[in-house]
């Protein structure tokens, strides 16, 4: 059966004249995953009366990943972006609250560190406080992360509050994320994009053609009907219907230095109270996770296929957890890596059919944020300008590295050696920018920061810190303060630390009731950070 072409680009909207004559009047959005909702909201929200028509293409026959239930700090910026009321929010995706992940067994079997959000005690002579930590260090000091970091303090004491500008130099370091289920999250963002206009076409999308130049002409559905727009973003998950199967774009392969290829994850009645953290706890061939939700615990084993068999690693995952599963266990293949261009023609990739970093540091729908944040700035016209398409490619991918480079410090620092996989990881090659940060490190205590890091110094400091390693020098301006003057500094700061968990309530108690007092409005900067703490 064949039906007659369908087009997005509304004959009934008038084109503009001069200037405008090229402007894009229809953007096409194959995937109805997390990556293709927020999409189509963020677009929605961003051309609201140009008139642009945005579809979202859903196969009722291909299902999304179903997991992605952890996320980092800018997701609270997104929510004010796209004026939905937090509140709300948490109350329809059962979400819980994120201070920062725990990495249990990871330096050693015992050895439990943080990668808290926010920062860490306060500057010093205008110098960042890690400098002040090797500083102390050096003098002998003996020094509690938990009193520096607020979000690490509060999450071991199972508490959780907002910041505040009144709480002070420990509550200014706030920072916080959100647990969700991801699965509750698309329906949220699939209702609030309809509401805001975008249409919904459920059709499987066989092909596409290609017009001389070689841009996406119009997509071809099972059915025998076809669709043009244009502009096109594919989000439709690892297959890459687009931008690889149709535009052949190619893919970096990153699996030597992320070794991690699958996993399992399963839905189970929580154990405990809930953290307001995620754990992540190293096993023998990866890493578990537990994501604490408003019902139950989301888990899951990330594994290298090299190193344990499907079965194992769901039995592993099985034994941890304890509780039985209340769903069918997922088990997911992934290659960890990026396309090569994220967009190529006149068509963007976004989500999973852009590349994978693994889940370790919760970064993808992060990455699908930004990647439509830099879109807005890169905004086209119908004639696509390549130096455009190349400047947002640079950017991306510097992100979408810096961000690789920074999950692999967690495998690569690590001192256990008691399996295949952890020896492999202390061995394996290192791109260069990762060489490069570690060196400077090691002899200074530095940081080397990059312009499209998505995580902060102090970010890159927990790590290097919570794996041991400790630089060999610290910053001299910092021997301008003597150690009697560091004494009572670093007191001051831990009983900030201190009187701010004491007075927070527990994490548990904000669930089970009407959370609108809890969850403040605050004002959108207007400039979305793209900075994890
Ligand atoms: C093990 C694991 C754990 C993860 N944990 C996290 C985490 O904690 N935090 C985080 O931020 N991210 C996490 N992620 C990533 C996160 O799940 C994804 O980034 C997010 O769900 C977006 O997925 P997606 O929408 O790109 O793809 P999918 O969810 O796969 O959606 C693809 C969509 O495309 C449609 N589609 C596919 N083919 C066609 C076709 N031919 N025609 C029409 N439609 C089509 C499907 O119907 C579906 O709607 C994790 C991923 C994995 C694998």
């Amino acid at each position: 059966m064949t039906h007659a072409p369908m087009s997005a680009t509304d004959p009934g909207i008038p084109a503009r004249a001069g200037h405008d004559g090229a402007r894009i009047r229809s953007i096409a959005i194959v995937g109805g995953g997390t990556a293709g909702w927020l999409a189509a909201s963020m677009l929605a929200r961003a051309l609201g009366g140009t008139g642009t028509i945005i579809t979202v293409v859903e196969s009722p026959a291909i299902g999304i990943v179903g997991v992605g239930e952890a996320t980092i700090p800018p997701i609270i910026d997104l929510l004010h972006y796209l004026r939905i009321d937090e509140a709300d929010f948490i109350q329809h995706t059962n979400a819980t609250f994120k201070l920062g992940i725990k990495f249990v067994d990871w330096r050693t079997p015992g050895h439990a560190y943080w990668h808290p959000f926010g920062t860490f005690g306060a500057p010093l002579q205008r110098r960042p406080f890690h400098h002040c930590w090797h500083r102390a260090r050096a003098a002998g000091l003996k020094l509690k992360f938990n009193d520096y970091s607020a979000c690490a303090a509060l999450g071991d004491a199972g508490k959780f509050r907002f910041p505040e500008r009144e709480s002070g130099v420990a509550g200014a370091g706030l920072r916080y994320a959100l647990h969700f289920d991801a699965t509750l999250v698309g329906r949220y963002l699939h209702d609030y994009a309809q509401r805001l206009g975008v249409q919904h076409l459920e059709r499987t999308v066989t092909g596409a053609t290609r017009r001389a130049d070689g841009a996406l002409e119009d997509l071809h559905f099972s059915d025998g009907s076809s669709f043009s727009a244009d502009l096109y973003i594919d989000c439709s998950g690892f297959r890459g219907q687009l931008i690889e199967q149709v535009l052949h774009t190619g893919y970096l392969d990153w699996t030597s230095m992320l070794p991690c290829d699958r996993a399992v994850a399963f839905p189970a009645a929580s154990k405990s109270t809930r953290p307001p953290y995620t754990q992540s706890l190293a096993r023998t061939a990866g890493w578990q996770w537990r994501i604490p939700l408003q019902n139950r615990d989301g888990n899951g084993y990330v594994y290298s296929s090299a190193h344990v068999t499907d079965q194992e690693a769901l039995e592993d995952l099985q034994a941890v957890v304890g509780n039985a599963p209340l769903a069918e266990p997922r088990m997911l293949r992934f290659v960890t890596g990026r396309r090569r261009q994220f967009w190529n023609r006149n068509c963007i990739a976004l989500g999973l059919a852009s590349g994978f970093l693994e889940p370790l540091e919760s970064t993808s729908i992060h990455l699908v944020a930004s990647g439509i944040y830099h879109l807005l700035e890169h905004f086209p016209d119908r004639n696509f300008d390549p130096a455009n398409i190349a400047a947002y490619n640079a950017r991306v991918i510097e992100e979408f590295e810096t961000a690789r480079d920074f999950i692999v410090l967690h495998y690569c620092l690590v001192e256990r050696e008691d399996t295949p996989l952890w020896r492999y990881c202390r061995a394996m090659a290192l791109p260069a920018s990762l060489q490069e940060r570690i060196e400077l490190y090691r002899g200074t205590g530095r940081i080397r920061t990059r312009a499209a890091d998505l995580f902060s110094d102090l970010s890159w400091f927990y790590i290097f810190s919570g794996l041991g390693m400790n630089p060999e020098g610290h910053d001299p301006l910092l021997d301008a303060v003597s150690p009697q003057e560091l004494g009572p500094i670093l007191a001051s700061l831990a009983a900030a630390t201190g009187a701010l968990v004491r007075a927070a309530p527990p994490h548990d108690s904000y669930f089970g009731k009407p959370l609108a007092s809890a969850a403040p409005a605050r004002a959108f900067s207007g400039s979305p950070t793209h900075r994890s703490a």
